[in-house]
């Protein structure tokens, strides 16, 4: 083992001030097991990325003189010992992460946030941040150097003085303004990928619901849309969005609201007065895909494409994320295969953590899943979710084959499968070359 090449450990002092240490090496975790990064999943940290503390917990380290793993609650420096924590990073959209932060999850003190944490590590030959990691998506709109609130303010304003009743807009009004939500932001700006909050209600119970939280976890980040709007309040709004922004989408079930399948009349009276008014631009719609014939009734409004969350396809663990009421993976799994089957381009909304969708019986299901429903894509998003209370409540011991390796894997048996991480317009469903589409440098 060559440590000099090998990316060195961040740590963070007590104030959160981030050093590169001389001789430990960077380590990952992959489920419960401290590892040494590949050279193919490190790769420079993203631009628009962020670094963090994990509070009060000492890093995990690989220290080549004593050829194992360890832990690290201080470090000596200029002869004096200071206690130290662990770094992660949350990078921008559009990347996989291949392994967690390493460090000593069984002294943790804090349940951390909703955000995702990616081992981080410190290169001196290319002299940057590198992060285990690998780029699934090419698409720059969601830069954050593409929303100026000082455009966007006056647009709002606009915006709801042509449509003064509009309850809906009036939400994603909020949405932009108090939230920052770019997906709502996009509407304003009347461009690419713009939410349809429909739903104040869901029938799964997920651990880490960014819209509600139950109490043994922490508080969501944003509140849940109130009230279900009308077919012609979402057609209001919709409509000009479809026929005037550049590679415009219109999504349902976006982010913070419930699961539109449950409001699925109204969102199929909504599909039908949009296209009865445009055959313009992608309308698309994800869900939990709890109820195969809502889905069957939405794909025969006129919906384009379909996303399917879930954490896992093997139904214990889907199970324990989501806790389903009233339906069951079963259920996901015939919705997938209906979509396709009405010729929908269908993807699933795949929250990955290394360790779960790495391990070697999850690889074996997500063959069979693909093959069994014919689905087009996998988005693979980071889970965002403190990954020791995850891990422990998946049951993870040990680790999984690598999420890099597990990528290759699908892609080998099923050239077809595109990896991203957003949806894409009806032209880009099947783009040229699709067999190739990943790994993507940069
Ligand atoms: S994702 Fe959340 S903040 Fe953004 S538009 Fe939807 S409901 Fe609003
Ligand atoms: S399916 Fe979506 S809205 Fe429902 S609990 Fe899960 S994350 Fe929340």
């Amino acid at each position: 083992m060559k440590n000099r090449k090998m990316p060195k450990l961040l740590y963070a002092d007590a104030k959160g001030n981030i050093f590169d240490h001389p001789d430990f090496v960077m380590a990952g975790m992959n489920g419960t097991e401290a590892v040494i990064p590949e050279n193919v999943e490190l790769i420079p940290l993203p631009e628009d990325s962020r670094l963090f503390t994990i509070p009060d917990t000492p890093p995990l380290a690989w220290d080549g003189k004593q050829r194992k793993f360890v832990s690290l609650p201080t470090i000596r420096e200029n002869g004096r010992s200071k206690k130290v924590q662990a770094v992660s990073a949350f990078m921008a959209p559009g990347y996989v992460r291949t392994l967690l932060p390493a460090c000593d999850y069984s002294r943790k003190k804090v349940h951390l946030p909703l955000w995702s944490y990616t081992a981080v590590g410190w290169d001196e030959e290319r002299d940057c941040f590198v992060v285990a990691a690998s780029r699934v998506d090419t698409n720059e709109n969601w830069n954050p150097s593409n929303y100026d609130d000082r455009k966007l303010d006056p647009l709002v304003r606009k915006r709801l003085r042509e449509m003064p009743d509009n309850r809906l807009l009036e939400q994603l009004a909020r949405c932009a303004v108090d939230y920052h939500c770019f997906a709502a932001k996009n509407l304003f700006f009347r461009r690419w990928e713009a939410p349809i909050p429909t739903s104040p209600s869901c029938n799964s119970r997920c651990l880490g619901c960014i819209s509600l939280q139950p109490s043994d976890c922490c508080p969501s980040n944003h509140e849940r849309i109130q009230f279900v709007p009308t077919p012609e309040e979402i057609t209001e709004i919709a409509v000009p969005h479809l026929m005037q922004a550049p590679d415009p989408i219109v999504s349902y079930g976006q982010g913070c609201e419930g699961d539109p399948i449950l409001q699925a009349e109204t969102v199929a009276e909504a599909t039908r007065k949009m296209r009865a008014a445009t055959s313009c631009g992608t309308i698309n719609f994800n869900s939990n895909g709890s109820f195969p014939e809502k889905v069957r009734m939405l794909c025969d409004a006129g919906m384009d494409s379909m996303r399917f969350s879930m954490n896992s396809v093997r139904e214990d663990l889907y199970n324990r994320y989501y806790r389903p009421v009233g339906y069951a993976f079963a259920d996901v799994a015939a919705s997938v295969k209906i979509a396709k089957e009405r010729g929908l381009f269908t993807m699933i909304n795949y929250l990955v953590s290394p360790g779960v969708n790495d391990h070697p019986d999850e690889v074996e299901a997500l063959l069979e899943f693909i093959e069994a429903t014919g689905v087009d894509m996998i988005q693979m998003r980071n889970l965002s979710i403190d990954p020791d209370f995850y891990n422990k409540r998946m049951g993870v011991k040990g680790r999984g084959i690598g999420m890099y390796r597990m990528m290759e894997r699908v892609k080998k048996e099923f050239p077809r499968i595109q990896y991203g991480y957003f949806n894409r317009t009806r032209e880009n469903f099947y783009p040229e070359g699709l067999e190739k589409g990943w790994p993507i440098q940069g």
